[in-house]
C-alpha cells in the first residue's frame, strides 16, 4: 500500500523541496522580504505566512530550518505617499528609508515606524523570524563582496536583463546605485567610474551636481534585480515565497535565476509564487495606493489562529478577497464552531498560534449582544445563558476577549447598519411614523402582553415573538411587513433596521419591549 500523503499545498511543496538532494544535516534557509515603506498589510502577511508553514513542516519532518525576514529598509523612498505630509517628506524622496525621520517622531527612523507594529504582529502570530535589516547588511559590509562581483560582471548582467526583459539598458546603467554624499539621495545618481584596484565607485548626482569617489560599503545599494540574487548567494537562500509580479516571465525571479548562477555561482532558491490579497471592492492591497488593512488591525478583531487559517487554507495561487465584514466573521465562526476541524484539519493545525479556545457563539450574534450589554462581559454572559448558550466558568476569560474583539470590530470595520444602541427613552423619530405604524406597535404590544400573561418570560421563545410581527401585520392590512419592522426598530433603537427582531426582543427583555411599544403607540404625532 502506498503511504497516504497529505493533499495540503504546503505539504506538497515540502515534498518537492525534500526531493532535491541535500545533506542530512542541511539547514534550510527560508527567506522573506518586505519593504517597510508604508503600513505592512495583510497582503504582505501572505508572504510571511507562506514561509512560516513551510518552516513549520520542515521542522515537523525533523529537518533543521531557519526563517529570515529581510527588512528592505535601505530602499529609497519612492515618492511622497498619500499618507505622508508633503512638507516634511518631499525632500527625502530618494533617500534610504532607514535614514529618514519617522512620521510620529517616536521611532528611530521611517522604516522602524512601520516595522515595529509589523514585528509585534509577527510575534502574536507565532512566526519565529530572524530579522535582518538591509541597511545593516549594507553598512556592515555583508554586501561588499557581491557588490564587487556585480560591478565586475556589469556587462553580463546588462545582457541578461536586456535579453529576458526586452528593456533597453543604457550605457550608463550600473548594478550599483550610489547614495550622494552631498544630498543623501540615490534618486538620480549615476555610476561614472569603477576603480578596481582601490574598490571605489565614481558617481555623479544629477540632482545636486555633486561628483566623487566612494567605497561600496554604506554608500549605495544594488538595484533590486541584482540585489535579490546577490542576497540569495550570501544568505544561502533555499526557499523564498514571492508575489506573482516577481514570479512572472521576465520578472525578477526569472532574471535573478540566471544572474545568481552566472555572476554569484550559486543556485536560485525554490520559488513559491503567491497571488495578491485584494480588499473586497477596492482592488489589490497596496501601501502606495493606501487601500490596505494593517495586520495589527485585524489582530484586534480576531485571534491569531483565525487570521492564519484564513490565509493558509487558500492555495498560494488562489486570489483571496479579504472582506472584513462577511468573510472574516464566517471564518471566525468556522474556527470557533469547529467546522474547520472537518473541512480543513491540516490548515487548522498549521494555524495554531494562540491557544485558541472555542466558545461556540456566532460572532455576528456576539456583536449584537455586546451592544445590548453596553460592552459589559458579565451582562453578555447573562444574556448568552438566557439564550441557551452554555459558557463554562473556565471560559470566562475567552468570553471577555471575544467581547473586546466584537467592540473593536464595531469600531474598525462595522458598516453603519451593524451599529445600534437601545434608546433610553422613546426616540423623537417615532413621531414621524404613520398612524397605522403606531397602531401596529400597539397591536404588537398587546400580543406580547398576552404571551406574558400565559407563561413566564423565560419560556417565551424567539420564534413565537418573531411570528407575532406577522400576526400584527395581518391585522393592519395597509402596512407591509417591512413597514412593521421599521416602526419596531424606530421605537427601540432609532433606526430603520436592526438585529433579528424575535431574538432581539428576547434578549433585551419581553416586558421591557412590551411597555416601550405601548408607549410608542400612544404618542401623538
Ligand atoms: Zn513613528
Ligand atoms: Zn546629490
Amino acid at each position: 500500500m502506498p503511504e497516504r500523503k497529505s493533499q495540503h499545498w504546503a505539504d506538497r511543496i515540502v515534498d518537492q523541496i525534500l526531493a532535491q538532494p541535500h545533506p542530512e544535516d542541511h539547514v534550510y534557509h527560508i527567506v522573506t522580504g518586505i519593504t517597510p515603506s508604508g503600513r505592512i498589510h495583510i497582503g504582505n502577511l501572505r508572504e510571511v505566512l507562506t514561509a512560516d508553514v513551510i518552516y513549520r513542516i520542515l521542522q515537523e519532518r525533523g529537518k533543521k530550518a531557519k526563517l529570515f525576514y529581510v527588512a528592505d529598509d535601505y530602499d529609497p523612498l519612492r515618492k511622497v505617499y498619500p499618507f505622508l505630509d508633503p512638507q516634511k517628506y518631499q525632500k527625502f524622496v530618494g533617500h534610504p528609508l532607514s535614514d529618514i525621520p519617522c512620521p510620529c517622531d517616536q521611532h528611530p527612523s521611517y522604516a522602524e515606524h512601520f516595522l515595529e507594529p509589523f514585528l509585534a504582529s509577527m510575534s502574536q502570530l507565532k512566526i519565529d523570524l530572524t530579522v535582518l535589516r538591509a541597511s545593516e547588511l549594507y553598512k556592515g559590509g555583508r554586501y561588499n563582496q557581491v557588490i564587487i562581483q556585480a560591478l565586475e560582471a556589469r556587462d553580463t548582467i546588462a545582457e541578461i536583463l536586456f535579453r529576458l526583459t526586452g528593456k533597453e539598458i543604457d550605457e550608463f546603467w550600473s548594478p550599483f546605485v550610489p547614495i550622494c554624499e552631498s544630498c543623501g539621495s540615490m534618486a538620480e545618481t549615476k555610476v561614472i567610474g569603477w576603480d578596481r584596484e582601490r574598490e571605489l565607485v565614481g558617481y555623479l548626482c544629477q540632482q545636486c551636481q555633486n561628483q566623487g569617489w566612494v567605497p561600496v560599503q554604506g554608500h549605495g545599494k544594488l538595484t533590486w534585480r541584482v540585489d535579490w540574487p546577490a542576497r540569495w548567494s550570501f544568505l544561502n537562500v533555499d526557499i523564498e515565497p514571492m508575489g506573482k509580479d516577481h514570479g512572472s516571465k521576465g520578472g525578477s525571479y526569472d532574471t535573478g535565476q540566471e544572474i545568481v548562477r552566472r555572476v554569484f555561482h550559486k543556485e536560485p532558491p525554490f520559488p513559491i509564487v503567491y497571488e495578491w490579497i485584494r480588499l473586497e471592492g477596492m482592488g489589490d492591497m497596496s501601501s502606495s495606493k493606501g487601500n490596505v488593512v494593517a495586520i495589527e488591525d485585524v489582530l484586534k478583531v480576531v485571534p491569531a489562529d483565525v487570521l492564519r487559517y484564513l490565509i493558509i487554507k487558500a492555495l498560494p495561487k488562489q486570489r483571496i478577497n479579504f472582506d472584513p465584514v462577511n468573510q472574516l466573521l464566517n471564518v471566525f465562526d468556522e474556527v470557533d464552531n469547529e467546522q474547520a476541524k472537518y473541512r480543513d484539519p491540516r490548515s487548522l493545525e498549521l494555524s495554531l498560534a494562540s491557544g485558541f479556545v472555542p466558545i461556540k457563539v456566532p460572532f455576528n450574534h456576539l456583536i449584537s449582544i455586546v451592544q445590548i450589554a453596553g460592552g459589559d462581559p458579565a451582562r453578555v454572559s447573562a444574556i448568552l445563558k438566557r439564550g441557551g448558550y452554555q459558557i463554562p466558568e473556565s471560559s470566562a476569560k475567552e468570553l471577555e476577549e471575544r467581547c473586546r474583539y466584537a467592540l473593536n470590530w464595531l469600531e474598525h470595520f462595522a458598516p453603519a447598519e451593524y451599529r445600534f444602541s437601545v434608546a433610553e427613552s422613546i426616540p423623537q423619530s417615532v413621531q414621524s411614523l404613520t398612524p397605522s405604524q403606531r397602531r401596529v406597535l400597539g397591536k404588537l404590544s398587546d400580543l406580547l402582553s398576552t404571551m406574558l400573561s400565559q407563561k413566564e418570560e423565560k419560556d417565551i421563545s424567539a420564534e413565537e415573538i418573531h411570528r407575532s410581527f406577522y400576526e400584527a401585520a395581518q391585522q393592519e392590512k395597509d402596512l407591509s411587513i417591512k413597514e412593521v419592522f421599521q416602526a419596531f426598530y424606530t421605537a427601540l433603537i432609532d433606526k430603520e433596521h436592526g438585529p433579528r427582531a424575535g431574538w432581539f426582543v428576547k434578549t433585551i427583555g419581553v416586558e421591557f419591549v412590551q411597555k416601550r411599544l405601548a408607549e410608542a403607540s400612544a404618542i401623538e404625532a
